[in-house]
């Protein structure tokens, strides 16, 4: 497969776009280095760069493509929505229709506000619930990410008691010092953080099913609310980072799977069909207390505009039919099988973690459940996976981290050749 045009366009990026990338994550550090492929065209379940090569997308731009590339009905609602011209800065009656859509799928957002990314909705989320509590600690888990405001970027002291530490310079040691990090499904550590610093906690964030160091479910079915009880019971809010899982498994949230209530949610990637999007939510009593009805402040310029609007309508609107998730789990299914019966066919250790159609491939013989075994999941064997199946056409996310996923987009004749190169790939891995 010849990449010379990816090559020479990441070297011309260089000298302008910082990194070359505009996110970190797009670069290949994570997989051996090297540059990455750039793209030139979606459609449907597959890429075609720069070069001209064809990939099968399982990256899915980090998630927001659960219809894949260009679909139809989305583009319908953005071209119509670029015919009436993209930004107003006023009130549109489409903000008004998707509030009301979001509130129909998930009822707990009894009062929504739109904004730009995952990371706005966090920041804000935090900002409510520290504004109601009065209250400025936070405990979040250990290899969740929830966008880069200043106080997610903090890693886990050591110990259940200890206060964080920056992972990004330029991030207060004061804010790292309101950040408390657990391990996610274990419980008793958060019961111990919050038996320390419980009267300061204004919040608990989680990502109710994690999907930044792969998907990882909660262990029991009683985990979220078990969370959740203790959480109040110390006077701290719930904050449920659903950027990734809102809509990708059913047509509403996590929270709802586990019939369970937070009280505020962060949401982002699906419900903008391919644009710009975040919003956050929760009942109208704590939401009122928000601009312009409350002291909390947040504002944007480009929040709620009509594209993202009519498009991430639209993208809810193909969803709404539990058909299309039933096809995308048993496409996860069947790849599930295929893959660990080829990594047991090469002889290589593959956990794999699926939840519908999203799912990690980790290189441990261990179960994922925490941050930590993912993290000693071998990182150089995802590496020679990542690049054995780029080179067969299958494109996946440049991290042991980030999960596959599957999109209404697929075909099966997708599945049986990214089975194949699966297995050729593993093959060719377990000769090294
Ligand atoms: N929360 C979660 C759970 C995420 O996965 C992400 C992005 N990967 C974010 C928040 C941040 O969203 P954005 O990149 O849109 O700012």
């Amino acid at each position: 497969m010849d990449t010379t045009q990816s090559r020479l366009w990441y070297e011309r990026a260089q000298a302008v776009i910082l990194g070359g990338v505009n996110s970190p994550s797009r670069a290949f550090k994570a997989v051996g280095g090297g540059y990455p492929i750039v793209m030139a065209k979606g459609e449907g379940s597959r890429f075609t760069d720069v070069d001209g090569n064809n990939y099968i997308d399982y990256l899915a731009a980090y998630g927001p493509l659960i219809h894949g590339h260009a679909h139809p009905q989305v583009m319908q609602a953005l071209k119509a929505a670029a015919d009436d011209g993209i930004l107003y800065g006023t009130p549109t009656k489409w903000e008004v229709e998707f509030a009301e859509m979001l509130r129909l799928a998930i009822p707990d957002l009894e009062r929504i506000r739109f904004v730009n990314s995952g990371t706005e909705a966090v920041m804000t989320t935090i900002r409510v619930a520290r504004g109601v509590t009065g209250r400025n600690k936070l405990i979040k888990f250990e290899g969740c990410y929830h966008g880069h405001s200043d106080a997610m970027l903090v890693a886990a002291g050591s110990g259940p008691s200890s206060i964080g530490v920056p992972d990004s310079a330029g991030v207060p040691q004061t804010t790292a010092a309101d950040v408390i990090t657990v391990p996610y499904n274990d419980l008793n550590a958060l019961v111990d953080a919050l038996a320390v610093h419980g009267s300061e906690v204004a919040a608990v964030l989680v990502e109710p099913i994690v999907g930044n160091f792969g998907m990882v479910p909660p262990e029991s079915d009683t985990y979220l609310r078990d969370v959740i009880k203790v959480a109040h019971q110390a006077g701290a809010l719930v904050i449920f980072d659903e950027v990734i899982t809102a809509f990708r498994f059913h047509y509403g949230s996590a929270a709802q799977l586990y019939d369970v209530h937070p009280d505020l949610y962060a949401l982002g990637k699906i419900i903008g069909g391919g644009l710009p999007i975040g919003a956050y939510g929760g009942s109208k009593d704590l939401m009122e207390k928000v601009a312009p009805l409350g002291p909390v402040y947040q504002a944007g310029t480009m929040a709620g505009n009509p594209a993202s609007m009519r498009a991430g309508m639209a993208c809810l609107n193909a969803l709404m039919d539990p058909k299309v998730y039933e096809r995308m789990t048993q496409f996860g299914l069947t790849l599930e099988k295929g893959i660990l019966a080829s990594a047991a066919k090469a002889g290589l250790p593959v956990t794999l973690n699926r939840i519908g159609g999203a799912f990690t491939v980790y290189f441990t013989d261990r179960k994922v459940t925490q941050y930590s075994h993912a993290k000693a999941s071998d990182s150089e064997r995802f590496a020679a996976m990542f690049r054995g199946l780029l080179k067969r056409g299958v494109l996946l996310a440049p991290s042991k981290y980030e999960a596959w996923f599957v999109s209404t987009a697929h075909t099966e004749a997708d599945v049986v050749a990214t089975l194949k190169a699966v297995d050729d790939t593993f093959m060719e891995m377990a000769q090294h």
